[in-house]
């Protein structure tokens, strides 16, 4: 058992602080929402009511945030609050510049830092079986091991710090990318007479196979779990789809990379999200594609 004090409680953080929980660490919550804490203690956690009364005598920390920002403030907090050797782990997404100061500021503080930002959303962290992209010493690695792999299935050590978040925007490059390009797919497909079945069974068995189509399928029918089925509801929203896509443009100018398709994603999704629809679907980008064609 370790005694692990998980700050930031909301959609992610609630359900992976629970299944810390059920593997029976001794898990202490907090977050600046009373409601999150008060869920959170529904599941076992005991819950705080300030930053050090929950990282007070523990042995891991774990932050699960929205953004950079909110990980630097709590870690910059962290210096005063926690001793020297304690195991920090951020699982937020964010930003591969904050990634890395948030590691430095671990390394002032003589403690040991992994970024672990993960992929699988809400159902994964419910479920137990997020992926997690782990940045950080092989030392910090496999310190963190065996908590993580109370919250996910598959944990891969992507390299030093920051590389976790690195492969966390690459990933959601492609996906944003691919998503597009299935929606694109079928809107053609449509404009010339083939049916989406038709289309799905031929694609979801040859070269344009991929995830945005064989399991995310945005249009209603072939894939009866996607959110196409579901009136667009998510899944993994659109929001936050752009809020990966601009990561990755951000990494991808700062490090010089050529992402033209990234940023084609990014202005579309930015389009989409503009037009209301942020909490929809990253799928149901379909319908502005197919708008696009009539105007
Ligand atoms: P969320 O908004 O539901 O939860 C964030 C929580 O952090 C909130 O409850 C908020 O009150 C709390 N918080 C903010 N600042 C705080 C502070 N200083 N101290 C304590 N608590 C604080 O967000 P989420 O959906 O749980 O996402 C968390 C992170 O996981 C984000 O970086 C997101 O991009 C990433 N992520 C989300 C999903 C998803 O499907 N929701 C999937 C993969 C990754």
């Amino acid at each position: 058992m370790t005694r692990i004090a998980f700050v930031g409680l909301g959609n992610m953080g609630g359900p992976m602080a629970a299944n810390l929980v059920k593997a029976g660490h001794d898990v202490r919550g907090f977050d600046l929402s009373e409601a999150s804490v008060k869920a959170a203690i529904e599941t076992g956690v005991k819950g705080t009511v300030a930053l050090a009364e929950a990282v007070s005598d523990a042995d891991c920390v774990i932050t699960m945030l929205p953004k950079g920002q909110h990980v630097i403030a709590v870690w910059t907090d962290l210096a005063t609050l926690i001793p020297e050797g304690t195991l920090v782990i951020d699982c937020s997404t964010v930003d591969v510049e904050s990634a890395r100061k948030a590691h430095e500021l671990a390394d002032v503080m003589n403690c040991i830092s992994l970024d672990a930002p993960v992929s699988g959303g809400t159902g994964g962290a419910a479920a137990g079986t997020l992926t997690f992209m782990v940045g950080g010493s092989e030392e910090a690695f496999a310190l963190g091991l065996p908590i993580l792999q109370a919250m996910g299935k598959k944990i891969v050590h992507c390299g030093g710090p920051g590389a976790g978040q690195a492969a966390k925007i690459c990933n959601n490059m492609i996906l944003g990318i691919s998503m597009i390009g299935v929606c694109e797919a079928f809107g053609l497909a449509e404009k010339l007479g083939l049916s989406h079945q038709a289309l799905f069974d031929v694609a979801s068995t040859s070269s344009g196979q991929c995830w945005s189509l064989t399991t995310y399928c945005p249009v209603p029918g072939p894939v009866p779990t996607s959110p196409a089925n579901h009136d667009y509801r998510p899944g993994f929203a659109a929001a936050l789809m752009l809020k990966d896509l601009l990561l990755s443009q951000e990494a991808a100018s700062q490090s010089g990379a050529a992402t033209p398709l990234g940023a084609h994603a990014a202005e579309l999704y930015a389009a989409f999200e503009k037009a209301g629809h942020g909490g929809e679907d990253f799928s149901a980008i379909i319908h502005m594609l197919r708008e696009k064609a009539r105007s």
